[in-house]
């Protein structure tokens, strides 16, 4: 919870107006998910930054464009940001997502050993990091990053539930 700015808050449709001018790495994610929504993807976005913070892969949700069941924001930006880097090894590096990874993401970021998972909203259904198997605290032979949950996360829920159709 450490870097949550509190703003006057618009849900949903004020997202990229808002968040147009701030280039921290959930502003970016949240702006990744909003593209995805506007393709028809289910908005998640995902940003991978270094040790010193600068950006080194930034993407969205791609599965119906990809035709990929696998092409969730975070494995496509751990791997870019891998492929940026010359290197399988994300060590130092954090990885910003605005939805709980799934229990695959959560298990390639483990994999890709990032320092740090930061993520927005909960995902009571589908996440696998404060839910479900709960990947980093099963007892795997796998680096453990640090997580930081609920960053941003109204934002990054009212994304969704906008794209769910469930508006109240
Ligand atoms: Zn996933």
């Amino acid at each position: 919870m450490a870097d949550v700015v509190p703003k006057p808050h618009t849900p949903a449709q004020g997202v990229a107006a808002q968040t147009q001018d701030d280039l921290t790495p959930m502003a970016l994610a949240l702006h990744a998910a909003s593209e995805a929504a506007a393709r028809g993807e289910v908005p998640v976005g995902a940003v991978v930054t270094d040790a010193a913070g600068a950006i080194l892969a930034i993407a969205g949700n791609r599965t119906e464009a990809d035709c990929d069941a696998s092409a969730h924001a975070e494995l496509l930006a751990l791997r870019a940001a891998a492929a940026a880097r010359g290197s399988p090894r994300l060590e130092n590096c954090d990885l910003w997502v605005t939805l709980e990874p799934c229990p695959m993401c959560a298990t390639a970021a483990a994999l890709f050993r990032v320092r740090r998972v930061l993520f927005g909203a909960y995902d009571p259904k589908g996440g696998g990091v404060e839910h479900g198997p709960r990947i980093f605290a099963a007892t795997l032979n796998l680096q453990r990053p640090e997580v930081v949950g609920g960053l941003r996360e109204r934002e990054a829920a009212a994304l969704l539930r906008d794209f769910f159709g469930k508006r109240r």
